[in-house]
């Protein structure tokens, strides 16, 4: 690992502080406009960023008080495919609003046959005339409920193997046909997922994403993209409370007297520095221009239950008190409402679904055993057969 963090020093510095310091309180708008929302993105986007210039864009921004416009599956995922695979008038259309957070993107993949094996997926989009008419059933779908745009896969070509007759769609989320559908979780807050019904929805057909078939790689290519950010500790995928958090507050409240619990305590601690070392690692190869390696993997596979460690041993900590909702573990951790996630209550309640989504921890684990191991590849008797062939 040969890491050096751009110093106070470094000479794109200034201007991008400046910035911030003339727009104390910028608006989602500003922001993207400004190619702060997606740096690493070409102009007028982006800032065509390199690592080191993306992680001074992230800390002038931490040190002016100021958060990103929140639309994950956009900024994360999801829009980037506009720039490779869209036309000028997708671009034109959605990227704007989408980066300034104006209109929320839901990504509508996972179906309730399974999540896992993406390629299986049932929902069918069929061609008639200048429109795509589609049935089928999405569950799972983060914000489906707030969401004005939501990127589709269907099955347009059921008579090619699985995977291959796939198509990605821009779909407005108030065409006919739509039901959505709230699950409530017991984290008890706001619906975090949603089922979603498509009955005879008819999508124009230039809201094709790419090409016929190009479903599936746009797809992986989704769900692997992450953008550069300073090793995130957060518990709950990166955001939330820490492991050095937790040991404050439990030094806080008098906890470590207790010499099992201390115990407990610094080996969690322990596990949030290998993580950080591990995150530093991937940010490393980032800024030395190296792919990254496998350590996307492993570090998600050990990162999702040692967050689920450091929320659940806060909660055991309050004893009784935990059993209240909204009760705080720390009285002087506060986050600033902003991150729903800083809530400790908020993020213990909803830490068992972090070992499932963006990939189970089997799946996981498989993609270390093939790539990093380098074992035999996980057997599908159902790759090469015609979809329209296989038994459902
Ligand atoms: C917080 C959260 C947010 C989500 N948001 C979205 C969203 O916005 N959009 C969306 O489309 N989906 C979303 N999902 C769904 C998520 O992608 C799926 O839950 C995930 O892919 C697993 O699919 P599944 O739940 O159908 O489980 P299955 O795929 O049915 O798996 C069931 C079990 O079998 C295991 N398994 C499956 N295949 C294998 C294998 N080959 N080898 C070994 N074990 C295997 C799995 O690990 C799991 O334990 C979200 C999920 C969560 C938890």
């Amino acid at each position: 690992m040969d890491l050096e963090l751009p110093g106070e020093d470094h000479p794109k510095r200034p201007a991008i502080r400046a910035w911030f310091e003339a727009h104390p309180r910028p608006s989602g708008r500003d922001l993207a406009q400004a190619g702060f929302v997606v740096p690493h993105w070409p102009t007028p986007w982006g800032l065509a960023a390199d690592a080191e210039v993306q992680l001074i864009v992230d800390q002038e921004m931490k040190r002016a008080g100021v958060s990103p416009p929140r639309n994950p599956v956009a900024v994360n995922n999801c829009a980037q495919s506009l720039l490779t695979h869209g036309t000028e008038a997708h671009r034109e259309r959605f990227l704007w609003p989408a980066l300034a957070g104006e209109e929320i993107w839901c990504m509508l993949f996972s179906e309730p046959s399974g999540g896992s094996d993406l390629g299986a997926l049932r929902t069918v989009a069929r061609r008639d005339g200048d429109h795509y008419v589609v049935k089928g059933h999405k569950i799972w779908t983060s914000l489906a409920h707030k969401a004005t745009v939501g990127i589709l896969v269907a099955r347009t070509q059921p008579d090619l193997p699985k995977h291959q007759g796939l198509s990605q769609f821009l779909l407005d989320m108030d065409s006919p046909g739509i039901t959505i559908r709230p699950i409530i979780d017991m984290s008890a807050h706001e619906n975090e997922y949603n089922e979603v019904f498509l009955d005879e929805v008819r999508i124009p057909a230039d809201r094709l994403l790419g090409k016929e078939g190009e479903g599936w790689a746009l797809s992986m290519t989704q769900l692997q993209t992450e953008r550069v950010a300073l090793s995130r500790p957060g518990a709950i995928w990166g955001h939330g409370p820490s492991a050095r958090e937790l040991v404050e507050g439990l030094a806080e409240i008098g906890a470590l007297d207790d010499g099992a619990l201390r115990d407990e305590a610094a080996q969690i601690y322990v596990e949030g520095e290998i993580l950080r070392l591990l995150a530093y690692r991937a940010l490393s190869d980032r800024m030395n221009a190296r792919t990254p390696g496998p350590e996307g993997a492993i570090h998600k596979m050990l990162a999702a239950p040692h967050g689920q460690r450091v929320v659940e041993l806060a909660k055991r900590a309050q004893g009784p008190r935990g059993m209240t909702a909204g009760e705080r573990p720390f009285p002087s951790q506060l986050g600033d409402g902003t991150d729903p996630y800083d809530d400790w209550d908020h993020a213990f309640w909803f830490s068992p679904a972090v070992t499932l989504g963006v990939g189970t921890q089997e799946i996981l684990k498989n993609v270390v055993a093939e790539r990093v191991l380098g074992l035999p590849r996980d057997v599908d008797p159902t790759a090469r057969t015609p979809w329209s062939e296989t038994k459902r």
